[in-house]
């Protein structure tokens, strides 16, 4: 029999990618099967998000638990919006306000050239079984558009075009993005774990 995990998020285009990636090695339950209460990332670094989504949603549902959380960082930013990647613009969450606010703190830099663009995204997926935590990252580099292209994706996706490529991941097919992308990355690590310890 699979092993039922339940993938702690409420976002249906995440949940989306994530069961793409995941396939059909567990069998996965989400809030469309277990209503559960929303979590709010209170920590200051993704792994402490991770893992208190992880823990959280664990005890809601009293099955293993993954959560993951996901920040792009632009190093001539400091690495901004990292751990405030959501809420970048302020709430509630807005994808464009968000874009538009990360093209505009470019714009003030003066960082026009693509070296001064590089960004990478980070994802950290945390693995809760109830007894134990484990954690899995991702990362994937790459560099911003000061022009957003593509419909495909979420989030930042219309400006993050990643290295040795010269489409943004919205311009990518979603199979094709999630094959090099930081979160399916991350996953590929969850699903060799899954494997050896089933
Ligand atoms: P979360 O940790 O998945 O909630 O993501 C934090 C922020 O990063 C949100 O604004 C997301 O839209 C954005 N984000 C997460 N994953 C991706 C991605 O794969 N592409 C673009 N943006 C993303």
């Amino acid at each position: 029999m699979l092993k039922k995990i339940f993938i702690a998020t409420q976002n249906p285009k995440k949940l989306q990618e994530l069961t793409q990636i995941l396939g059909n090695s567990v069998e996965l339950l989400s809030f469309l099967d277990i209503p559960v209460k929303d979590v709010e990332e209170t920590e200051l670094t993704l792994e402490g998000n991770a893992i208190l989504k992880a823990r959280s949603y664990f005890e809601q549902v009293k099955i293993p638990c993954i959560a993951d959380d996901t920040g792009l960082e632009v190093e001539i930013l400091n690495g901004e919006p990292g751990v405030f990647s959501a809420r970048y613009a302020g709430y509630p969450s807005n994808s464009q306000k968000n874009i538009e606010k990360l093209i505009f703190k470019l714009q003030e830099k003066k960082a026009f050239a693509i070296e001064q663009r590089k960004a990478q995204f980070r994802t950290i997926i945390a693995f809760f079984d109830g007894k134990n935590i484990y954690t899995f990252e991702g990362v994937i580099k790459g560099f911003i558009s000061l022009e957003p292209k593509g419909n495909y994706g979420l989030g930042y996706d219309p400006i993050f075009v990643p290295e040795g490529y010269s489409q943004t991941f919205a311009e990518m097919e979603p199979h094709q993005k999630n094959k090099i992308s930081h979160r399916g990355l991350a996953l590929q690590k969850l699903k060799n774990f899954l494997t050896l310890h089933s």
